[in-house]
């Protein structure tokens, strides 16, 4: 068995000052809890808001990705970078856990193809398009009023992306881009962190089309375990195991049980 999480959100903590080796208690994800939790590979999430400046969310992703780096420096005796699903392997054999990294929002790339080859060339191995603000790549679920879908840069990004190899990433697109998307792609497609329309309204999550399209195009659904992605009623009653596992259930029933995630 292989444990794999493809969506963390600890850069953003270690721009706080977690020490993934600390053991600090803070956030979830350190490198004790990793290994207690048996993940074998977690994806470390480049986040920006999308309220940066295109310049101050370049400088700030390339600071997260120097963070990372110094971390894998550190403590290189329990994890090590992996930049393919062979380096995961060989980490595992080694005894190390793998950090894998993506990139939350394309804003950091700005409108230049030199910059996505930059990041990749970094080590990033996925990109979600959007976070919550449409930019110059498409629109995001939060807002989608900017292009009604990917944009002309965009369609050059996702051309670009299948070309070097980097996953694209729906989760935050709206509705229009994810449509756009499939249609573009010659690679298969992921959400890293989204769940179930069916079964909690949030438009961050993905309807019953949407994953049987994805899972059509050899993709996968990585269920979300944020609470207000998994019930409607999170305000009044905290969502628990088993909300995750109606997520789970039903993303199996629709798209099959090779094309979800956690
Ligand atoms: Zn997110």
């Amino acid at each position: 068995m292989f444990v794999l999480d493809s969506h963390c959100d600890t850069p953003t903590q270690m721009m706080r000052g977690l020490d993934l080796g600390a053991g600090s208690g803070c956030g979830h994800v350190d490198i004790d809890k990793l290994k207690r939790g048996g993940v074998d590979a977690s994806f470390f999430a480049l986040y920006t808001s999308a309220e940066l400046a295109p310049d101050e969310s370049t400088r700030y992703t390339l600071e997260m990705l120097g963070k990372i780096y110094d971390a894998l420096d550190t403590y290189k005796d329990s994890i090590a970078l992996a930049t393919s699903p062979a380096e995961a392997l060989r980490n595992k054999d080694r005894g190390l856990i793998s950090i894998f990294i993506g990139m939350e929002n394309g804003s950091p790339i700005q409108k230049s193809l030199s910059l996505l080859r930059m990041y990749y060339r970094f080590g990033v191995r996925y990109m979600t398009l959007t976070h919550n603000g449409d930019n110059e790549i498409a629109d995001a679920a939060a807002e989608g009023r900017r292009w009604h879908g990917l944009s002309p840069f965009g369609r050059e990004v996702i051309e670009e992306m299948n070309r070097l190899g980097m996953i694209v990433d729906v989760a935050h697109v709206s509705d229009d881009t994810f449509y756009d998307v499939i249609k573009c792609s010659k690679a298969p497609v992921v959400s890293t962190h989204s769940c179930c329309r069916a079964l909690a309204s949030h438009p961050r999550n993905m309807t019953d089309d949407m994953i049987r399209s994805m899972a059509d195009k050899g993709g996968v659904i990585q269920i979300n375990f944020y609470p207000a992605f998994l019930s409607d009623s999170y305000q009044e009653r905290m969502p628990s195991v088993s909300d995750i596992a109606d997520h789970i259930d039903h993303a199996v029933k629709v798209g099959g049980i090779d094309h979800f995630g956690i």
